[in-house]
């Protein structure tokens, strides 16, 4: 490849040669909300839009209906880069978490990769990723190693601030089910178990646990049943709940001090305890330096607005699965110059709009740049994987 300056005129060239393609299919996933795991619209759009742009195209990869892996193949040795589409809406609010933007961000910028893709050499996948928000595939395809021979991945995620290196903390989504006996709660209550008492029991344990804990860990849950009616003592009774950490070492920790608060509210009414997991785990995000050094500068070169140093906000992420299987940057891009609050129909309606705009393009250019640069410079690629093992050592 020849100099930075006519590298960077090159890739905006050929983002302005699809980015009304763009607009159009973020508008279109956002125009037609589907939640994890139902992602059948979207989903075809963005195979549609692949294929039609020469990617080969798998769908239902690794037997979910929703998700796809399109590659494009240089034929010519090289790294592989893949880029992590999502495409899942909220239940009420639509796309308040913006994941309209993440697809056409993904789709959009291992396009571009592939223009120069013949003359460099190496592999692109653009991986389609469903149920971000609930049953995250990212974890499934963790598991199974899909991103064992990956070199690199990138996404991006639209916020209302921009940031190259993010935290997100670690995830498990823990069900406690209390079983106790049905009785009338006025003529016999002598003879029931109150199942509901069990959860109370649970809520007034871990609210006493919170005080003890680290203060970036996060611990919130709901009754999910608590009984049918006032007149029968609560048989069944199911609380949900959340519970994050910085790392999996203090998370794992942590669960076991919940799960003790729910054996506690179970010891103390009689009921018994049934425990489960209702949604997949998330690991912490692991950063890597260099990688965001590097995404930081292209950030700065493509003119991303709004970009801060410190990302400050505690959410989790499956694409922190995917950080512990090989390098990976989520960077945040800014679509709003005032604030916004994730998952509300303003955060969604914010995707629409002309600023919105710009900074996708300017990201599609930071996120096609570093892509570029790992596949043409063999030094940087070695640094970020060795920063990479040793992080997950
Ligand atoms: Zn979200
Ligand atoms: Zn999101």
């Amino acid at each position: 490849m020849k100099g930075m300056i006519l590298e960077m005129y090159k890739i905006n060239e050929e983002i302005d040669k699809i980015f009304n393609e763009l607009i159009e299919l973020s508008e279109y996933i956002y125009n037609n909300p589907e939640l994890g795991n139902q992602e059948f619209l979207s989903s075809k759009a963005h195979i549609d839009f692949l294929t039609k742009y020469g990617f080969k195209v798998e769908e239902h990869f690794i037997g979910i209906e929703t998700a796809f892996k399109a590659v494009y193949d240089s034929n010519k040795p090289g790294p592989t880069i893949a880029l992590l589409d999502e495409y899942d809406a909220l239940p009420g609010v639509g796309h308040g978490c913006g994941h309209n933007m993440i697809g056409a961000v993904g789709t959009g910028t291992g396009i571009i990769i592939s223009k120069f893709l013949d003359e460099i050499g190496g592999k692109i996948f653009v991986i389609g990723t469903p149920a971000e928000e609930t049953n995250g595939a990212k974890v499934d395809m963790a598991n199974q190693g899909v991103f064992n021979d990956i070199d690199a991945v990138l996404m991006a995620h639209p916020a209302d601030e921009s940031y190259a290196s993010i935290q997100s903390l670690a995830i498990e989504a823990i069900e406690f089910e209390f079983i106790g006996k049905a009785a009338h709660a006025a003529s016999d209550p002598e003879k029931g178990i109150n199942a509901l008492d069990a959860v109370i029991g649970t809520f007034n344990g871990i609210n006493a646990l919170r005080q003890h804990i680290e203060s970036s860990a996060r611990i919130h849950g709901i009754i999910t049943e608590g009984g049918v009616a006032a007149n029968i003592v609560p048989e069944k009774a199911v609380a949900n709940f959340y519970v994050r950490a910085t790392t999996k070492k203090y998370l794992t920790e942590l669960i076991e001090k919940v799960k003790n608060c729910a054996r506690a509210g179970a010891l103390s009414s009689g009921a018994e305890l049934k425990i489960s997991n209702y949604e997949k785990t998330y690991d912490n995000f692991a950063s890597n330096k260099f990688f965001d050094k590097l995404l930081l500068e292209n950030m700065k070169k493509y003119d991303v607005e709004q970009l801060m140093d410190n990302n400050t906000s505690l959410g989790s992420l499956d694409a922190g699965n995917v950080s512990h299987k090989c390098p990976a940057v989520h960077p945040m891009f800014s679509i709003s110059k005032t604030p916004l609050v994730a998952h509300t129909k303003e955060f969604a309606k914010a995707t629409l709009t002309s600023y919105a705009y710009k900074q996708m393009k300017s990201i599609i250019g930071a996120l096609s740049q570093t892509g570029i640069d790992l596949l043409t410079n063999a030094d940087l690629l070695k640094k970020i994987k060795s920063d990479f093992d040793n992080a997950i050592k």
